[in-house]
């Protein structure tokens, strides 16, 4: 822990996503500012699954909001909590707000506050329902069913202290008497967030702005238990690049989508980082440096654009700086998730050649298809443009080149180039014109790592063999 918050409170952030059946790119970004502020303080991140709305929240929807979590890395501390198992503990709340006089039972039918916002409305005045039970006297209760209502101020100010959004305040007359706990006895979403909060010794509340409103009814819940109010930082939602709201029609909304797409990791949380944050200048930079950076003073006001070409920029930059064992790790991972099967040996090739093919690509299937030479099993499925390369006359030069390489005395990338290249003197040719169809039949491609260094990836045997499907000798 560092030395300036040794003896602070220690800092406990949460992230409490519903389950919506994948982990939406606004909830990662959420999930990591809170990662990143835990981390940062030495503190813990902890999970919270909203599931009270027992239709939506099935066994895979959560495992999906895991698995989201797991791929951008960021581990929660302890189990993640679920809070449709906490339902007593929130009404056992609700009955002492009731015991300490700040909350009250209500009564009041549906027809009957129907009818007050109709008369509110005749009058031209607020429909915000004044029950007539707040300041009964418990002896005049009925015997009938009741909601358990919040007591709360009906004059002033319910006040927000936010570290993003400043003091936001609201007239308290604009606020009613929230339901805490429904006739049927089960407690409402903003009872159950303040409970499980206050119990998990959430110290730091990191969410969407759309969350900013409850802040002031949560407050209040707070007050009337008598509880610390945390810190709360409500970040504007995530824009897309024309501006408006993110939405399914600006791209992928799932963080599994970027996973399938194949986004690194380490990729994602640098520009979640940056949608709404900022460091000074810096757009590239390590997970390392975001903890040791990351604040709650640099989260920005305005509603950061979702850039889908910066996000693919900074992926191959984060390709190229990945010291390579990792981004074959990462690149095993990827291809295990899209069912892709590489044998043993081809994965050995496959390392061996990532230093030059990571310099190539911005996103890992690129990665992959500039191994197209490493993985494909002959005979190989030119391009377009590879097959353009073969044609007749460079088919019979190469058909003339495969004895001459048969004949080659070892392997390797120097003396393979020696032997082409006195074969193309020989020939009257330019090196290019024998070294492009050579690569051609060798690669499947126009563009590939050196053609000499392929050649001894692949083998005397493979290379000789793909050489025989492109060019056969003449019979
Ligand atoms: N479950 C809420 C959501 O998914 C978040 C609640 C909170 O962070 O307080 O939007």
């Amino acid at each position: 822990m560092p030395a300036e918050t040794a003896s602070a409170a220690p800092v406990v952030t949460r992230f409490a996503p519903s389950p919506t059946g994948f982990l939406h790119i606004g909830g990662a970004r959420t999930a990591l500012f809170n990662w990143l502020f835990a981390r940062h303080h030495g503190g813990r991140f902890l999970l919270r699954i909203e599931d009270t709305d027992r239709a939506r929240s099935t066994p895979e929807a959560t495992e999906a909001i895991f698995e989201g979590l797991r791929w951008l890395g960021l581990d929660w501390d302890g189990e993640a909590l679920s809070q449709f198992s906490r339902v007593a503990r929130h009404a056992e709340v609700a009955h002492e707000m009731l015991a300490r006089g700040a909350a009250y039972k209500c009564f009041a039918t549906k027809e009957e506050i129907d009818a007050f916002r109709e008369a509110a409305k005749g009058a031209g005045r607020p429909p915000l329902f004044l029950s007539p039970w707040r300041d009964a006297d418990p002896a005049t209760h009925p015997d009938a069913p009741y909601v358990i209502r919040l007591k709360a101020p009906r004059e002033g100010q319910v006040t927000v202290e936010d570290k993003v959004q400043g003091t936001v305040t609201w007239a308290a007359d604009q606020m009613d008497d929230l339901i805490l706990l429904r006739s049927d006895g089960t407690p409402v979403y903003m009872l159950a967030v303040v409970v499980d909060d206050h119990d998990m010794g959430v110290t730091h509340i990191i969410r969407g702005d759309d969350h900013l409103t409850n802040a002031a009814r949560q407050s209040l819940i707070y007050r009337a238990m008598g509880w610390e109010i945390p810190v709360f930082a409500h970040i504007p939602l995530i824009h897309g690049p024309d501006g408006a709201k993110l939405s399914k029609r600006h791209g992928a909304l799932g963080v599994e989508a970027y996973r399938d797409m194949g986004y690194l990791p380490e990729a994602m949380r640098n520009y979640l980082a940056r949608l709404g944050w900022s460091h000074g200048d810096d757009e590239f930079f390590s997970t390392e440096q975001a903890i040791e950076w990351f604040n709650l003073e640099s989260i920005g006001r305005s509603p950061a654009r979702f850039d889908f070409v910066k996000l693919e920029n900074l992926n191959g930059q984060h390709i190229r700086a990945m010291e390579d064992d990792a981004l074959m790790a990462e690149l095993i991972n990827y291809c295990a998730a899209q069912n892709i099967v590489i044998d043993a040996q081809r994965r050995a090739a496959l390392r061996q050649a990532l230093p030059g093919l990571k310099e190539r690509a911005r996103m890992l299937p690129q990665l992959l298809d500039l191994a197209y030479y490493i993985l494909a099993d002959r005979p190989l499925a030119p391009d377009p443009k590879a097959a353009a390369l073969m044609d007749a006359d460079a088919c019979a030069t190469l058909a003339r080149l495969t004895p001459h390489l048969q004949n080659a005395s070892d392997w390797t990338a120097g003396k393979l180039e020696e032997i082409v290249r006195s074969f193309a003197e020989g020939e009257g040719l330019k090196l290019g014109k024998v070294a492009q169809p050579l690569r051609a039949a060798l690669t499947g491609r126009a563009v590939s790592p050196g053609v000499f260094d392929v050649m001894e990836t692949l083998g005397k045997a493979e290379s000789l063999a793909r050489l025989g499907d492109a060019a056969p000798a003449p019979a």
